[in-house]
C-alpha cells in the first residue's frame, strides 16, 4: 500500500508534524513536553476588556487551539476548528447558508449527515439535491444559481465507490461554489482534499483520527480566510465545542495516526484479498482491490485504504447474522476506525434509516457486510472470520 503500488505517496513530514507542530515545550511557563489540559472555562484579565489572549473556552481555550493547529497543518490547511461532534461540525457549514440557497450532497453519505441536511434545508428553505458524484456528466444541470454548497465523501460508506475530487473542484470552482470533502474514512494520512481543490475538509474525529473509539469529535479544515472567520463565528456563537480533555485525547490519537493507518491498510488489504478468495464471498468492494472499478482513479487521490471496507457474503440476513454472531475478535458494532475490529450489517444497522428502496438503488442488502479492520495480529483476524464462516 505504498508508492510501489502506485498509489500517492504518504505525505512528508506527517508524524513530525503530528508529534511536534504547535507543541514545543516553550509555549508553556511550566515547559510540559505534553500539551496541558486546561480545563478553566474563563480567564483573569489584565484590566476590563483586556484579556491576555483568553476570555472565555467557548471561544477560545489553549488545549483546543493545539488541535485545531495540528489539524489545519495536518491537512497542509492555514485553520482548523474543533466540534462536539462530526455531525456538529456539517451542522455549522450549513449555519453558513441562507433560506433560498441551494446545496448537493453525494447520494450515498454518512445516514446522520444525509438526515440532519434534509431536515434543516426543510426547516430553513434551503433547497437540496442528491447527486451520483461517480458521474459528474449531469452536475453541470444540477448546479442552479443559488447553490452555494457542495457536499461529498470519498470513498462513500458503505460502497465504496469512488469519486474524482480533483474534477468535481474543477466544476465547484468555475460556479463559486463551497466544495466540502468528508474525509473520515481516509484521514489527513491518506489524503489530502485541500490540496485537490476541496474548500473546507470535514471530519469526524471518532473515528481514525482519534483511533481509539474514547471520543466523539469532530473538525473543519480550511485555507480559505474567509470561510474561517465565518465558522470560527459560528463555532462559538452556536457553541458545539467540544471538551478539553477530548481535545487531548485526540491530540494524543494523531502522534500515532501515521503508524495506525499504514497497519489499518496493510490489515484490511489482506482481509479484503482473503475474502476475495473465499467461496463463501460473493463481492468485495474495496478501493485498493485491482478489482475495484474505479482502482486506479483512487490511486491518483489517496496513499492508501483505510481498514473499512465491505463485503457481500453468499446467502442471506440469516446467514449474514449467523456469521457475525460466531466471531470472537470482530465486535458487532458500529462506527469504524478504532484500533478494535468491528464488523457490522449496514442494511439493519449503520443505513437501517436509509429509505428501503434507495437502500435497494445503492445496493445495500442483507447480505452486506462492512468491516473496520483493526491492527490485531491479521492472521488471528483471518483466523476468526474462518471460524464464522464454517458456521454457515
Ligand atoms: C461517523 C461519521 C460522521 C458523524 O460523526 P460523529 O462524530 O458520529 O458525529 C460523519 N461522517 C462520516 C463519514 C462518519 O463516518
Amino acid at each position: 500500500m505504498t508508492e510501489q503500488n502506485g498509489f500517492r505517496p504518504f505525505p512528508r513530514g506527517f508524524a513530525t508534524a503530528a508529534i511536534h507542530h504547535d507543541q514545543e515545550p516553550e509555549k508553556w511557563d511550566s515547559m510540559a513536553v505534553v500539551t496541558p489540559i486546561v480545563t478553566s472555562s474563563t480567564y483573569k484579565q489584565h484590566g476590563p476588556a483586556n484579556p491576555k489572549q483568553y476570555e472565555y473556552s467557548r471561544s477560545g481555550n489553549p488545549t483546543r487551539d493545539v488541535l485545531e493547529n495540528v489539524l489545519a497543518k495536518l491537512d497542509n490547511g492555514k485553520y482548523g476548528l474543533a466540534f462536539a461532534s462530526g455531525l456538529g461540525a456539517g451542522v455549522t457549514v450549513l449555519g453558513m447558508l441562507k433560506s433560498g440557497d441551494h446545496i448537493i450532497m453525494g447520494d450515498d453519505v454518512y445516514g446522520g449527515t444525509s438526515r440532519i441536511f434534509h431536515k434543516m434545508t426543510q426547516s430553513y428553505g434551503i433547497e437540496i439535491s442528491v447527486f451520483d458524484f461517480t458521474d459528474l456528466s449531469s452536475l453541470k444541470s444540477v448546479i442552479k444559481p443559488n447553490t452555494k454548497l457542495v457536499w461529498t465523501e470519498m470513498p462513500t460508506n458503505p460502497m465504496m465507490r469512488v469519486l474524482d475530487i480533483k474534477a468535481v473542484a474543477e466544476i465547484t470552482k468555475e460556479h463559486n461554489l463551497i466544495l466540502v470533502v468528508d474525509n473520515t474514512f481516509l484521514t489527513s494520512y491518506l489524503m489530502r482534499p485541500l490540496d485537490l481543490g476541496a474548500d473546507i475538509v470535514s471530519y469526524s474525529l471518532t473515528k481514525y483520527m482519534n483511533g481509539h473509539s474514547d471520543v466523539v469529535m469532530g473538525a473543519l479544515v480550511t485555507s480559505n480566510e474567509d470561510l474561517y472567520e465565518k465558522l470560527k463565528y459560528l463555532q462559538n456563537a452556536m457553541g458545539i465545542i467540544p471538551s478539553p480533555f477530548d481535545c487531548y485525547q485526540v491530540n494524543r490519537g494523531l502522534k500515532t495516526l501515521a503508524l495506525r493507518m499504514r497497519q489499518h491498510s496493510i490489515n484490511g488489504l489482506t482481509i479484503a484479498k482473503y475474502l476475495e478468495k473465499h467461496s463463501k464471498v460473493e463481492k468485495v468492494l474495496h478501493p485498493g482491490l485491482k478489482s475495484h472499478p474505479q482502482h486506479d482513479l483512487f490511486k491518483k487521490q489517496a496513499s492508501g485504504h483505510s481498514g473499512t471496507f465491505s463485503f457481500y457474503i453468499k446467502g442471506g440476513s440469516t446467514e449474514t447474522k449467523t456469521f457475525l454472531n460466531n466471531l470472537k475478535i470482530f465486535t458487532t458494532a458500529e462506527s469504524l476506525g478504532g484500533y478494535e475490529s468491528l464488523i457490522e450489517i449496514p442494511s439493519i444497522m449503520t443505513h437501517a434509516s436509509v429509505p428501503p428502496e434507495h437502500r435497494v438503488v445503492l445496493g445495500i442488502t442483507d447480505n452486506l457486510i462492512r468491516v473496520s479492520v483493526g491492527i490485531e495480529d491479521v492472521e488471528d483476524l483471518v483466523a476468526d472470520l474462518e471460524l464464522g464462516f464454517q458456521k454457515i
